[in-house]
């Protein structure tokens, strides 16, 4: 098992792993820029190094002061958290090099599955349906014309090194094709530093359901049931939630075996995502990406299942193997959560880093709030704007939007706008709580569910 693990993270997540760590009787290493040494996994952590300046250049992403710290400190473990070097396949290596475990899949998992082109490849060889398109990276704009030419438009051109929504263009007709093409390569340069990009079928009704796995790293892999995260807005997360509302059960679990079968065909180790889109005309499901991380979104799938995910990392990683099989895993109520960002909804949510001059998180049953904020914290204006992940458990859906709704009025932010407006108005609409929404509705009906006024003190 292991004894001290530095986690290369900071902000809720960091907080999330100190707490299984400390469950574990591990010991725990924090990290923390110049600008985080009042955050709160510094204070939670058994030690705390400080690694650089503020730009996440220079302290979080700089794996060189990272294996250096958890080197000094004698790690035996570094967990990567999301985001940061979470998936980032040399930094692992670099791990194993320095004789250090990688809390995470090896480089070469990572690998395969970061270049979501060769991603496709592999998912299609494991059997897994992937969104009609390219095989493969393109190599020129001709080549991706005649593709598009060949499944119909509109299509999607996608940048393989992507993430985050970023590279990512619609086209509707061969014109649209050869200019956004272009600007979608120059952006997959800027942001990931390689310009490939390959084409998907655009599926316009759509909801995005992906599958949590756990794998063994020896071709041993169980799934713990899914997620719906279609509420988004450009292409990213803002409410998620379990089970998928809209899916009947063989539909169920076809994407559950596929996520299982595509892992095991890689020996994937440790907790992973393999994200689909279910078409809901065609009513069929298709791969999209894979992410190699634990991801914001875990919470769900634990207080559904009672898995603690970032635990069963640790036993993985430190050689003791998964506590679970699959059956063991049981899937009871409705689990939703909603991210709550220092951003204002009022204003095309603008980030509003400050200081929380109030700050009184909710509680009560079926209520877990994961956050490294207290009364008095300033959110810096450096990394990402999240407050806090609230998640509510109920014994069925419309129990859990009631509950959320609760826990979001009674949640005390004041000093800065935060998005919790915005949240009480969105779970308010039919849509959603008629779970009548595909992937797109958020981006359409936004100027409906915005709050009209920004709130602060
Ligand atoms: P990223 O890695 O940048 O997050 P993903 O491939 O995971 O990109 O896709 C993010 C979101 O973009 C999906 O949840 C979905 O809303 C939309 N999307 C991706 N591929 C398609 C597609 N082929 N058709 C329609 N929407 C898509």
């Amino acid at each position: 098992m292991l004894k001290r693990v530095l986690i290369a993270n900071r902000g809720e997540i960091a907080v999330r792993v100190i707490r299984a760590c400390r469950e574990l009787g591990i010991e725990t290493v924090a990290v923390y820029s110049e600008a985080d040494h009042d955050s709160l996994h510094v204070r939670l952590a058994d030690k705390a190094v400080c690694i650089g300046p503020a730009q996440a250049t220079r302290s979080y992403l700089n794996t060189g002061s990272l294996i250096g710290a958890a080197m000094y400190v004698k790690a035996d473990g570094i967990h990567p958290g999301y985001g940061f070097l979470a998936e980032n396949a040399d930094f692992s290596d670099e791990c194993v090099d320095a004789g250090i475990k990688f809390v995470g899949p090896t480089g070469k998992s990572i690998r395969q599955m970061a270049d979501k082109a060769v991603a496709r490849t592999m998912a299609a060889e494991a059997g897994v349906p992937t969104v009609p398109g390219s095989d493969g990276k393109a190599v020129d704009v001709a080549e991706l014309a005649a593709v598009a030419d060949e499944i119909g438009y509109p299509v999607l051109i996608k940048a393989a090194a992507g993430g985050g929504g970023r590279g990512m263009m619609l086209a509707e007709n061969p014109d649209q094709l050869s200019q956004n093409a272009m600007t979608a390569q120059a952006e997959a340069q800027a942001a990931f530093g390689d310009s490939s990009i390959y084409l998907e079928k655009y599926i316009g009704n759509a909801r995005h359901v992906e599958v949590q796995v756990l794998g063994d790293g020896k071709g041993g892999v169980i799934h713990v049931g899914e997620r719906d995260c279609s509420m988004q807005r450009r292409h990213q997360k803002i409410v998620e939630e379990g089970p998928c509302p809209v899916i009947t059960r063989n539909l169920r679990n076809g994407l559950h075996e596929a996520a299982v079968a595509l892992s095991a065909s890689v020996d994937y180790e440790g907790a992973g995502t393999v994200e689909f889109l279910v078409d809901l005309d065609a009513k069929a499901f298709y791969f999209i990406e894979m992410n190699t991380r634990i991801q914001v979104e875990h919470p769900v799938t634990e207080v559904l299942t009672g898995v603690d995910l970032v635990r069963e990392q640790l036993l993985i990683a430190g050689g003791e193997g998964m506590s679970l099989k699959q059956k063991d895993v049981k899937l009871r109520g409705h689990a939703i959560e909603c991210r709550v960002n220092a951003e204002d909804g009022a204003r095309n949510f603008m980030p509003s880093p400050g200081t929380l001059v109030e700050y009184i998180a909710p509680g009560g049953p079926g209520v877990r709030v994961d956050s490294h904020c207290y009364a008095g914290y300033t959110v810096p204006p450096y990394y990402d704007s999240m407050i806090a992940k609230i998640i509510v458990w109920a014994p069925d859906r419309t129990e859990a939007i009631d509950r959320m709704r609760t826990a979001l009025a009674g949640y005390v932010i004041d000093g800065i706008p935060s998005t919790i407006p915005f949240h009480l108005a969105l779970l308010d609409t039919d849509a959603f709580r008629k779970s009548k929404f595909n992937t797109q509705w958020l981006e359409k009906n936004i100027e409906d569910v915005m709050p009209q006024e920004s709130m602060t003190a």
